[in-house]
């Protein structure tokens, strides 16, 4: 049977592994929808490999370019904001949101609108969002599957089971490329450094939120979202070899792990599959090759992320829309080379500390309160650099 799909950032490493299973079994797809920023030639290319319904890029001024190389190609192109929500409202059995940051919000939000199945990369959209998202994909009628590799373990580990009898979940982290980083070591650290990860090959912005353990963080809000245990039941461990991806105790005294390779192929085919299993070519798990499996407390002094982001979980509200506002702004900031790696997480808490915004209760509310974080989170780092008082 022919299923349908779309993908919300096609062009990006979620998107590419999406696309490799799906050209695997590409008699049982039909692909909808194709979406992504800036790479038009990128986009185009897999839109007509794919014969996609629609290619849509976010960046309008780029549409003349997108529709150039569709040319002839019978493929509808698209640009703009309101052009990506339409499409991500085209009518999908399942659809991928693999958009970086909260501007896969309104989109990923649009899918949840008709009903079908989601498959979530895109976790700042669930962290700016919270309770505005999950409300939204119980009034649809939608699925919300978690394609992040911890989350879709611990979706596995709960299947056949009661929430009422776990006891915690550990979110496993692989501590990143500075984990066993001196604080003297991680003030020098470099973009370069910071987005070359020891067991995973992803996108810049996560691979830096990897190594500010900012991506354990946001996953910290996720859990929260996506399995009602609590917070005081949501825990962390680093496991550097990131071969458990996540865990499920019980309150019997039996943990549930799942164990696979370093390749986001497995949680994405889980999804794609669900509530069955499909092939992949993922190298098998050789345990006796990969030899140990290590475990250790987090250190939340070197890594301030994890504490902030856990903070921001427990006054709820916009708190966790302006932690990852701040960070996608420090983050870019970052990269761009305005700010020092350490600066990241003290630049979230001071935005955390100056602006605490009531409550969204609807996706306009969301977006304002991301809107304004970001300004004030750009003033800072501005007003910063000019070396004025920050207070
Ligand atoms: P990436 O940077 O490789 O790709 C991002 C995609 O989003 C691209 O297609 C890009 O064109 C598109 N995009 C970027 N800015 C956009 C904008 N303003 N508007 C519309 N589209 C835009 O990122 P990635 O590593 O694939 O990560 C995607 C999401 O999945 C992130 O939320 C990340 O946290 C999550 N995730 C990634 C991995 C991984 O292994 N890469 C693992 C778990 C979760
Ligand atoms: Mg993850």
């Amino acid at each position: 049977m022919t299923r349908t799909i779309s993908i919300l950032g096609a062009t990006g490493s979620i998107g590419a592994s999406t696309l490799d299973l799906v050209r695997r079994e590409a008699d049982r797809w039909r692909v909808v929808a194709l979406t992504a920023n800036g790479n038009v030639a990128e986009l185009a290319r897999l839109a007509r490999e794919f014969s996609a319904e629609v290619a849509v890029t976010a960046d309008e001024a780029c549409l003349p370019e997108l529709r150039e190389a569709l040319g002839g190609s019978g493929i509808a192109a698209a640009g703009g904001a309101a052009a990506l929500v339409e499409a991500a409202q085209r009518p999908a059995d399942i659809t991928i949101a693999a958009i970086v940051g909260c501007a896969g919000l309104a989109p990923t939000m649009a899918a949840i609108g008709q009903g079908g199945t989601i498959g979530l990369a895109n976790k700042e959209a669930l962290v700016s969002a919270g309770e505005v998202m999950t409300s939204a994909v119980a009034r649809h009628g939608a699925t919300l599957l978690p394609v992040d590799s911890e989350h879709n373990a611990i979706f596995q580990c709960l299947a056949g089971n009661d929430m009422r009898h776990v006891r915690s979940i550990t979110l496993t982290a692989s501590g990143g490329p500075f984990r066993d980083w001196t604080a003297q070591q991680l003030c020098a650290a470099t973009p370069q450094q910071a987005v070359k990860h020891p067991n995973w090959d992803m996108g810049a912005k996560i691979s830096v939120d990897s190594a500010t353990m900012f991506n354990k963080g946001l996953e910290l809000i996720e859990a929260h979202h996506l399995f009602p245990v609590g917070l005081d039941a949501l825990r962390i461990i680093v496991h550097p070899q990131s071969i458990v991806h996540s865990m499920v105790e019980y309150r019997d005294g039996s943990t549930l792990a799942q164990l696979g390779p370093s390749d986001m192929r497995v949680p994405i085919a889980s999804v794609l599959a669900w509530p069955r299993r499909m092939d992949t070519p993922c190298a098998p798990l050789d345990l006796a090759r990969v030899g140990e499996l290590t475990f250790h407390a987090p250190d939340e002094v070197r890594f301030p992320a994890t504490r902030l982001a856990r903070q921001a979980a427990e006054a709820g509200g916009a708190a966790p829309a302006v932690l990852n506002a701040a960070n996608e702004i420090a983050v870019a900031a970052f990269l761009a080379g305005q700010i020092g790696f350490t600066r990241i997480a003290a630049h979230v808490e001071d935005v955390l500390s100056c602006y605490a915004p009531p409550a969204p209760a609807c996706l306009a509310d969301v977006v304002a309160v991301d809107a304004e974080a970001r300004q004030r989170a750009r003033l800072l780092i501005e007003r910063a650099a000019d070396g004025a008082c920050l207070t």
